[in-house]
């Protein structure tokens, strides 16, 4: 795997053309972002902050500062989307015809990340597994959990020791909840799923927790199913935890 200055060196001697994918929209919520920032004490590495979804004045004016043309609607997107980062992460699990499987999971679609951060997406085994005997899996979620639990290819095994797929991701969720003692304060701070899809078709999705609180109410995780018969549909993930809203 590559990552970092060598992967964009590498990449340059291959004649790969750099461009900069950045907005200035995305920079915006990006600044936006950073201003929300904050350590143990409340202190603020930017400027004043933000505490409210609405940005005050104050904020708002220093985001005109750096963008004067700016609408007052792309500076309320801008803090929108600092509150609520968008993910956009995807796993896809493939069967065909011939019974051949494969899978994929995008680079990450956390927003924000460290620079540097390579996360738990691209890494065969964490990310994504395909075994062509067995079945494959992959997650979606707060990766640095994922990484320490090895979990698409621990659901792959749990698989080939005879787990249904729905029992092969609850059993890694429940390791990843023990690592935390089970604490749900603690587990409250992220999520993580799971999706496996095994040789003879059968598949399951399985998230931490029920729901997230989004944007004010609590959504649902649940992930896309076609299996040739027609449109694809939306199926749930069974789930660990149940979140109080
Ligand atoms: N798993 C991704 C990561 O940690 C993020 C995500 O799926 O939202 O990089």
């Amino acid at each position: 795997m590559m990552a970092g200055e060598g992967a964009t060196r590498f990449a340059r001697a291959w004649g790969v053309p750099e461009i900069n994918l950045l907005t200035e929209r995305s920079r915006m919520a990006w600044m936006a972002w950073k201003q929300s920032l904050r350590d143990a004490e409340g202190n603020n590495n930017w400027t004043d902050g933000l505490d409210a979804p609405a940005p005050t004045a104050k904020q708002a004016a220093a985001l005109r500062q750096i963008w004067p043309e700016a609408s007052d609607e792309m500076i309320a997107w801008a803090f929108e989307m600092a509150h609520f980062p968008t993910t956009g992460t995807i796993n896809c699990l493939a069967l065909n015809a011939k019974g051949e499987m494969s899978g994929t999971t995008t680079t990450s679609g956390m927003a924000w990340k460290i620079p540097g951060r390579v996360g738990d997406s691209p890494i065969i085994g964490a990310g994504v597994f395909v075994d062509q005997e067995i079945g494959a899996a992959g997650s979606t979620g707060r990766g640095e959990e994922n990484i320490r639990v090895v979990g698409a290819h621990a659901i792959v095994e749990n698989m080939r020791h005879g787990m249904e797929p729905k029992d092969a991701c609850l059993d890694v969720l429940k390791r990843i909840a023990k690592s935390y003692r089970n604490d749900p304060a603690k587990l409250s701070k992220f999520d993580i799923n799971f999706y496996a899809l095994r040789k003879d078709g059968v598949h399951a999705g399985a998230s931490l927790w029920s729901g997230r609180v989004q944007r004010g109410y609590m959504a649902g995780f649940q992930y896309a199913v076609n299996d040739g018969t027609g449109d694809s549909r939306l199926e749930k993930c069974v789930w660990l935890l149940e979140r109080k809203a």
